[in-house]
C-alpha cells in the first residue's frame, strides 16, 4: 500500500498529541519535527517538508488551538488542510479550449506508463461523453506505435498512427484528421528517453509549437520518489508542463512525488494511475489524497467507482428476476463480476479507512470469489439454471473441473438453495433490491 510506512509515523505522533488535554508549545514543536522526519523518510524534498512543518506550527502555536479543548485534534485538522493544499488544492481539470479540440501532449521518460496513461486517459475521457483520439508519435521504440494500437483498441479509443513518419508532421495531420471526423479530444503519446536529453527535448518544443496544445501532461513514476519531482522540474523548464500525472500509486511508494510535485514545480497532479488495468486511473483529488494519508479513509472515491463501475441495468434485472423468484447461477456469477469491477476487496476496504495489513487475502475474500466463480463456470448451462439437475456425479465433475473439493460446490449450492428460499420469503413485497451473496 502507499503511503504506509508515513502514514504510521504521522499517526503516532499524532497519538501522542490526541492524548494530552493540553497542549505545550513544545509538544507542538515535538511533533512538528516527527512530521518532518516522516516526511523525510518519505522522500519528501527538504524544503518542501520544512516549510510545511513551520506552516503548521505557525498555525498551531496560537491560544485559539492550544486552549481548545481537542488541541490534539485541530492540530490534525490543521494538518489535513495543508497536506490538502501543499498538494494542489482542488481537483485540477483539464482546460477546454474554447473552440476546436482539446490537444493533449503526453510526456515522459521511458516507462513512466505515458503509452498507457495515453490510453486510461482516453477511456477515461470517453466514459464522461468525449471523443478521444490517441495518437502515436513514439516512432524511435520499436514497437510502440503497436502498443499504442493494441492498448488503443482494448480501450475503445481509435488510434491515429501514420507508422515511422516525423513526429511533427504526425501530430499536425492528426489535429486536423479530429477537426475533420469530430474528436474532441487529441491525446499525443510522444516519445520516452531513458534519461532526459537535448534532441528529445526539441522534439517536444517542436511538437509543441506545431499543434499549440492546451495541456502537457508530464507523465511520472511515483516509486522513483524524489527523481520523480526532478524530471518534472526539468520538463517544467524546457516545455512548460500544465499537469502531472503520477503513475504507479498502486505500488509501496512512499509518497514523496505526490506530496512535492506541486510544491516544487507549480504545476497540479492531474490524474493518478492505480494499477496496470486500463480503469485503473483516478482524477488526483488532494482532499481524499489527504485523507487517506492521514489514515482517514476515502469513501467519495469508493462511492463514484460504485456509480462508475457497476452496471445499474446489470443489478436491476437480478433484482427483477430475485422478485419472480427466478435466480440461478447466471444471475450469481454476474454479481461476482459486479463485485470485481470495483476492485480488489483490499482497496475497498482501504478506502473506507480500515487497516488491512493484518488480513490475508483469503480473509479478504477476492480468492473466494474467484473459487466460486470458477465453480459457476465449470456448470454447463442447463446446471446453472436449474441447480436441481446437479446430482452427486455431477458434484463431482464441477469440482475437478474447477479445481476445488465436493463440498466447495456443496456450499455454493446450499447458499443458492438459502437465497431462492429468502427470495420465496420476499415474493409479493414490492421495490427493487440489490443484494451481495453470501461468501461461503
Ligand atoms: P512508457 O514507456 O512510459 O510508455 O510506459 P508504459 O505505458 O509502457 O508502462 C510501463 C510499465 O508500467 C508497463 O508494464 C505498465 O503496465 C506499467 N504501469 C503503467 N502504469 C501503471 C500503474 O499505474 N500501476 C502499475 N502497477 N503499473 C503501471
Amino acid at each position: 500500500m502507499a503511503f504506509e510506512s508515513l502514514s504510521d509515523k504521522l499517526s503516532a505522533a499524532f497519538k501522542r498529541l490526541k492524548s494530552k488535554g493540553k497542549l505545550t508549545e513544545d509538544d507542538v514543536k515535538t511533533a512538528m519535527r516527527e512530521v518532518r522526519l516522516a516526511l523525510l523518510e518519505a522522500d519528501v524534498n527538504y524544503k518542501v517538508a520544512k516549510e510545511f512543518t513551520k506552516k503548521i506550527s505557525d498555525r498551531a502555536i496560537g491560544s485559539e488551538v492550544m486552549e481548545s479543548l481537542t488541541p490534539g485534534q485541530m492540530v490534525v485538522k490543521i494538518v489535513n488542510e495543508e497536506l490538502t493544499e501543499l498538494m494542489g488544492g482542488g481537483e485540477a481539470r483539464l482546460k477546454m479550449p474554447s473552440s476546436g479540440p482539446c490537444i493533449v501532449m503526453l510526456c515522459g521518460l521511458q516507462g513512466a506508463g505515458k503509452t498507457t496513461h495515453a490510453a486510461k486517459l482516453g477511456r477515461l475521457l470517453k466514459k464522461q461523453g468525449h471523443r478521444p483520439m490517441l495518437v502515436a508519435c513514439d516512432v524511435y521504440r520499436p514497437a510502440a506505435v503497436k502498443q499504442l494500437q493494441i492498448i488503443g483498441e482494448q480501450a475503445g479509443v481509435p488510434v491515429f498512427e501514420e507508422g515511422q513518419g516525423n513526429p511533427i508532421q504526425i501530430s499536425k495531420d492528426a489535429v486536423r484528421h479530429a477537426r475533420d471526423y469530430g474528436n474532441d479530444i487529441v491525446l499525443i503519446d510522444t516519445a520516452g528517453r531513458l534519461q532526459i536529453d537535448d534532441k528529445l527535448m526539441d522534439e517536444l518544443k517542436n511538437i509543441k509549437e506545431a499543434v499549440q496544445p492546451s495541456e502537457i501532461l508530464l507523465v511520472v513514476d511515483s516509486m522513483t520518489g524524489q527523481e520523480a519531482v526532478n524530471v518534472s522540474k526539468i520538463f517544467d523548464e524546457k516545455l512548460e508542463i500544465t499537469g502531472v500525472i503520477l503513475t504507479k500509486l498502486d505500488g509501496d511508494t512512499r509518497g514523496g512525488a505526490a506530496l512535492s510535485v506541486k510544491a516544487v514545480t507549480g504545476k497540479p497532479i492531474k490524474y493518478a494511475g492505480i494499477g496496470e488495468k486500463l480503469d485503473d486511473i483516478e482524477v488526483f483529488h488532494p482532499d481524499r489524497m489527504a485523507s487517506r494519508i492521514l489514515g482517514m479513509g476515502d469513501v467519495l472515491t469508493l462511492i463514484e467507482d460504485a456509480q462508475t463501475k457497476l452496471d445499474e441495468k446489470e443489478a436491476e434485472k437480478t433484482a427483477k428476476r430475485m422478485l419472480q423468484n427466478k435466480l440461478d447461477f447466471n444471475d450469481l456469477l454476474a454479481q461476482f463480476d459486479q463485485i470485481k469491477k470495483m476492485g480488489p476487496m483490499r482497496g475497498i476496504l482501504e478506502k473506507i479507512g480500515m487497516d488491512t495489513r493484518k488480513l490475508s487475502d483469503d480473509q479478504l475474500n477476492d480468492r473466494l470469489v474467484d473459487r466460486q466463480k470458477a465453480i459457476i463456470l465449470s456448470m454447463t448451462s442447463e446446471e446453472r439454471e436449474k441447480p436441481a439437475t446437479i446430482n452427486p456425479s455431477r458434484k463431482r465433475r464441477i469440482a475437478a473441473g474447477s479445481g476445488t473439493k465436493v463440498e466447495d460446490v456443496n456450499k455454493l449450492l446450499k447458499s443458492m438453495e438459502q437465497m431462492q428460499k429468502m427470495m420465496k420469503m420476499m415474493k409479493g413485497k414490492k421495490g427493487k433490491r440489490r443484494f451481495m451473496p453470501p461468501m461461503g
